[in-house]
């Protein structure tokens, strides 16, 4: 399975979807443009690949859909040689865009079996993450910190403390608050103890799970 003049033309229309969605960041789109998403998916739904929707993955997990990606790339807004953590690899979809983007790429996985697949695999289709981990994104990932980026791809109940706490200053933490559903919402560090806060529209994620109750850094 590789990639295809065909699969070429359709990214470029998803491309086209989003920008009449509202995604106006050139690189996102760029990148968005360049990795073939259809070979992050299961062959039940190749033909599917381009559809601005999410998907089933194994371990009861999905991959998220293309609008959500890009809406979260762009508000991360870093650029090429940013260091960002992604928490959920999940599929390596959203993985393989912030590298795609140049940044130097942390992710972060808790189902040992995604965690495994999608270690093998983004190497094979050419998208070196600085590392993958396997472990628990709560707590972050306070061995490479601070980042300028940090982006969460589960639904969380509550901000984790340490994720705001490995924030360099004006770095941006990128994430989806609530439980059913998600309220997008985007911190700024703009001090040691200081943070502005945005929100934004709607989301539906798998939940943000944690091994431990506590959201203590
Ligand atoms: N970025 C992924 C989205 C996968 S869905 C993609 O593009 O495919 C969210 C992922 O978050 C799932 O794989 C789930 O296992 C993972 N996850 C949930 N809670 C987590 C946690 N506490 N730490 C790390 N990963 C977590």
């Amino acid at each position: 399975m590789i990639d295809s003049p065909k699969h070429e033309g359709m990214r470029h229309r998803l491309v086209e979807q989003l920008r009449q969605k509202g995604i106006q960041d050139p690189a996102t789109l760029a990148a968005i443009g360049a990795v073939p998403r259809h070979l992050f998916l299961d062959s039940g739904f190749l033909d599917h690949a381009y559809e601005d929707k999410a998907f089933p993955i194994e371990a009861d997990q999905t991959i998220s859909q293309p609008y959500t990606v890009a809406f979260q790339t762009a508000m991360l807004d870093c650029g090429a040689g940013g260091k960002v953590l992604e928490i959920g690899t999940g599929s390596g979809y959203q993985t393989a865009v912030l590298c795609q983007m140049g940044m130097e790429v942390y992710s972060i996985e808790r189902q040992q079996t995604l965690f495994k697949k999608t270690s093998l695999f983004l190497p094979k289709l050419g998208f070196h993450a600085k590392k993958l981990i396997f472990g628990d994104g709560y707590k972050g990932y306070v061995e490479a910190a601070p980042f300028d980026g940090i982006i969460v791809t589960a639904g969380a109940p509550e901000v984790p403390k340490a994720l705001l706490a490995q924030l360099t200053i004006g770095g941006r933490l990128v994430i989806p608050v609530g439980v059913d559903q998600q309220i997008m919402t985007l911190f700024i560090r703009t001090g040691v103890k200081s943070f502005d806060k945005k929100t934004f529209g709607e989301f539906r994620f798998v939940p943000l799970l944690s091994d431990k109750a506590s959201t203590a850094s």
